[in-house]
């Protein structure tokens, strides 16, 4: 298949239409885009980036009313979220519509929602057909893909298109909230950081799923390996010593260790978020073989960042 390079919103979304794969920019990273009403469109996402069949698609709208297509029984916990933070860097896990194909959700009762803010990605949303599924636009299991041509370097010739725009402000996937049940829970950290959830929701808890891959999974795309690159990932306190191996390379907002042979200090922690995956990408095509990452504090986007790197390390 040759894959289409376009900034045509509107060439994206007639392929994305009629039925092809189509992947676009949003704030947090590249999504994979199939409509919902094209379950063999669907298919062909899990076949292109290798996904398991029962780690379920996050469904994406254009506006507030749409959600009501894809999910039902809207609690006013989600009501006060949607008011809140939509549209933005937000997932909800809600009651699903009979209306979205089981093989969006892998097969559960529940749908994860969300209304990006990014221009492009909304002006792609409005001209589609209806909702549109989209995973990170990787292969799965490698970072997520925070500009275009990491996309084309992962997906080119397996997908029908790339819409290209910007490098993704964010750089990390939306946080995600169950929102199905009677009290909220974090499943995934991401931009809307925990305090800024608690401030609206005070009842708002930490899944386990959040932090350890032990107990039942209540998000079942936790439980895979994620964002990780071939070269090694060693977490790191950088104010203390370390033994820095050949063909190594740093990521972190203090000073890099000596005897790097590439290093990425970040000014704070957006920028930290933001760049991380495309440093982890930049690493494995210089033949890094050894990355040293400071891990953050678990607050604010802190907690995201230690999400990403805990699980690239295999320790989550
Ligand atoms: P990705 O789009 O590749 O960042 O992955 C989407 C994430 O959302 C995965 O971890 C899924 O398990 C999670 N997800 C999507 N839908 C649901 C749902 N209905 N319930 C719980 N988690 C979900
Ligand atoms: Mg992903």
């Amino acid at each position: 298949m040759h894959t289409i390079l376009t900034d045509s919103t509107e060439d994206a979304a007639r392929l994305l239409n009629s039925g092809e794969v189509v992947a676009f920019p949003t704030e947090t990273v590249y999504g994979l885009g199939a409509c919902i009403c094209h379950p063999e469109a669907i298919r062909k996402i899990f076949q292109a980036k290798g996904r398991p069949g029962d780690n379920p698609l996050i469904v994406h709208i254009y506006s507030v009313e749409q959600l009501y297509d894809v999910a039902s029984d809207i609690n006013e916990g989600a009501e006060k979220l949607i008011a809140r933070f939509f549209p933005g860097p937000l997932t909800l896990v809600l009651k699903k519509n009979p209306a979205v194909p089981d093989c969006v959700t892998a097969g559960l009762d529940t749908v994860g929602v969300r209304c990006p803010s990014h221009p492009v990605a909304r002006e792609f949303l409005r001209l589609a057909c209806g909702p549109v599924a989209a995973p990170s636009a990787n292969i799965s299991g490698l970072p997520s893909s925070t500009s275009w041509q990491a996309v084309f370097n992962d997906l080119d010739g397996r997908i029908a298109c790339i819409l290209k725009g910007e490098k993704s402000t964010i750089g990390l996937e939306s946080t995600i909230v169950d929102c199905s049940g009677p009290l909220p829970v974090l499943l995934r950290a991401g931009a809307i950081t925990f305090e800024a959830l608690q401030e609206v929701l005070p009842k708002i808890t930490l899944n386990n799923a959040c932090t350890s891959k032990e107990s039942a999974p209540k998000s079942p795309g936790l439980k895979y390996l994620h964002y990780a690159p071939k070269a090694s990932i060693v977490l790191c306190n950088p104010l203390e010593p370390i033994a820095v191996e050949k063909d190594s390379a740093y990521i972190g907002i203090s000073s890099p260790p000596e005897g790097v042979t590439l290093a990425k200090q970040c000014l704070n922690p957006e920028e930290y978020g933001r760049e991380l995956f495309s440093f982890f990408r930049r690493c494995d095509s210089e033949g890094i073989r050894v990355i040293y990452c400071e891990l953050p504090s678990a607050t604010g986007l802190g907690r995201a960042i230690r999400d990403r790197l805990t699980r690239a390390a295999g320790k989550n």
